[in-house]
């Protein structure tokens, strides 16, 4: 069965041969009591039932069970289950993509994505189950060594949010688990199709695999009480959050109560400089995609333009002029760059954004809602482009929207300090072909976010780095570098191979 895209008449899958293509069918979807819209056109696509409590509480003590098994299991073999799951996410990309665009409304290519960032995850933690590095340290005492150790920590709470319903999942899944770590997801009430797309590609994943503990992966659909039973529990021994800022900070509060570990990955508040000798074409194409791409609901979405006032004036009416031109419409059809926001709430935070922006003295460009006509129960915004006169109130705060504000600087260390002066820190860039600012820019001096761009935009992180931010981002770092060091526990080991018992720093105790 097809739907035809009501603006240009190009059809596509069906929303009931999207999900049946993922194995979503059935009773599964039906007569639960969450309520699960599509972003697309605001129709119900499933009625889902919501976990409880005391399924959390069951749920917990099955990935416990779970951990007493997985932890022995030899790395390299913990990363061979990894690297099925990575074959499975490969054969499963297309199906998955639809459903992650079906689920939060980015558009297709964009779904296919983050799938493949599943994918390239996975590659990287099979890599790592042969890498999980410890030290051998030089000890002060004659015939003694030392070295670190990594051990598994135990079971990892994974909380995402709607807007990458997936990805941020892999990050934390495919390294938790080769580190020997259980997991237990709690997806967004917002988008929880694509997690339970997600659960049955892991459960074949563990049936070619064979010898996985009961409880291993587990997924819970329901809202914020579930991930409390995850931060409430002293037998989840990581939680991972990703999501706003209030989120994290009641996360951090209930797992700083119980001295849990907790990797947080919150809001950010992104910032380009573009500096006089940027390439403006250049910087033009990476600042529409990283502003509106996702329709600006990326945590790592551009939404402050700090632009040197000698090129001002040539670069803002290029981007007024593309904006224009941006094809805004269904997600899942070919040529949408800028789908639907998530809900009818986040349109209307958009709107009161722009509403004070104007009040804070600036000049609105673009804004409003788009495809009304043809998607009343959706939420189409036309991205809007705020020429403000400084960094005011607004600024300061992340509207998940595609709303750019463009400010002018004339000295670096102006720039700079402006691109600080905002609570959240995830990432940042700076457009320059000068090598003194842009080292400056990465300097100590410089930006003080997780994330610190040369010449490109600050969305669209390649998963061998560590991924997070400082400040108000929750300074958590995933994905790539050494971020597995954050689902191990790290042991000093001193060995005594000598037949005496020297004391450390000489002291002396005979008895
Ligand atoms: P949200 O904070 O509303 O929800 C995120 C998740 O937290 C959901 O699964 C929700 O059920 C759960 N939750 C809410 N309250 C909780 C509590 N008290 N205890 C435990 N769990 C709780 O966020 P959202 O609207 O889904 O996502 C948008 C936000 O996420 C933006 O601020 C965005 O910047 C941020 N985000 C950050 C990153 C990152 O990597 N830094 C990535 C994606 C999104």
């Amino acid at each position: 069965m097809t739907q035809a895209h009501p603006k240009t008449g190009e059809e596509h899958m069906s929303y009931d041969d999207i999900l049946a293509a993922s194995g979503l069918t059935g009773d599964r979807l039906q007569g639960g009591d969450l309520s699960v819209t599509t972003p697309v056109d605001g129709a119900e696509i499933a009625r889902l039932k919501s976990h409880t409590r005391e399924d959390a509480e069951r749920m917990i003590a099955a990935a416990s069970d779970a951990f007493r098994a997985w932890r022995q299991v030899p790395a390299p073999r913990r990363g061979e289950l990894v690297r099925l799951l990575g074959e499975e996410l490969r054969a499963e990309k297309e199906n998955l993509g639809r459903v992650v665009s079906l689920d939060c409304g980015k558009i297709y290519q964009e779904g296919l994505g983050e799938v493949q960032e599943m994918i390239d995850i996975c590659d990287f933690a099979v890599g790592l189950s042969r890498q999980l590095y410890g030290l051998t340290i030089a000890s002060e005492r004659p015939g003694h060594s030392m070295r670190e150790t990594w051990h598994p920590m135990g079971v990892c709470g994974i909380i995402t949010a709607f807007n990458f319903p997936v990805a941020p999942w892999a990050w934390n899944a495919a390294l938790a688990l080769v580190c020997g770590d259980p997991i237990l997801w709690k997806p967004s009430e917002k988008a929880p199709l694509s997690a339970l797309a997600v659960q049955r590609i892991c459960e074949r994943a563990m049936e070619r695999f064979g010898d996985a503990p009961e409880g291993l992966i587990q997924t819970m659909i329901g809202g914020a009480d579930l991930g409390q039973a995850l931060t409430d529990s002293r037998d989840v021994a990581i939680v991972s959050a990703t999501g706003s800022v209030p989120m994290g900070r009641k996360v951090a509060t209930a797992m700083a109560g119980r001295l849990g570990r907790c990797i947080l990955e919150l809001g950010g508040n992104n910032a380009m400089i573009v500096a006089p000798s940027a390439d403006l074409e250049m910087a033009v194409r990476a600042i529409v995609f990283s502003a509106v791409g996702t329709a600006g609901q990326r945590c790592t979405s551009l939404r402050r333009l700090i632009v040197h006032e000698d090129v001002y004036d040539q670069l803002v009416p290029r981007l007024i002029s593309a904006y224009e031109g941006l094809p805004i419409g269904d997600p899942l059809a070919e040529g949408t760059l800028v789908g639907p926001l998530i809900d009818q709430a986040a349109a209307e935070g958009m709107a009161a954004a722009l509403k004070r922006a104007d009040s804070e003295g600036g000049i609105v460009h673009g804004g409003g809602r788009a495809l009304e006509d043809q998607y009343p129960g959706a939420a189409y915004v036309k991205p809007a482009i705020v020429e403000m006169p400084g960094q005011t109130d607004v600024v300061h705060e992340e509207t998940f929207a595609p709303i750019l504000y463009v400010m002018k600087y004339r000295e670096l260390d102006d720039a700079i300090g402006m691109h600080n002066a905002v609570p959240q820190g995830l990432s940042s860039c700076i457009f320059s072909t000068d090598v003194r600012e842009t080292e400056q820019f990465l300097s100590a001096v410089g930006s003080d976010c997780g994330i610190a761009n040369v010449n490109i935009g600050p969305s669209g992180a390649e998963i061998g780095g560590a991924f997070g931010g400082e400040k108000d981002t929750g300074g958590g770092r995933e994905s790539g570098s050494d971020a597995w060091k954050g689902y191990m526990r790290r042991q000093t080991n001193t060995i005594n191979w000598s037949r005496d018992l020297p004391l450390a720093q000489g002291i002396k105790f005979d008895i």
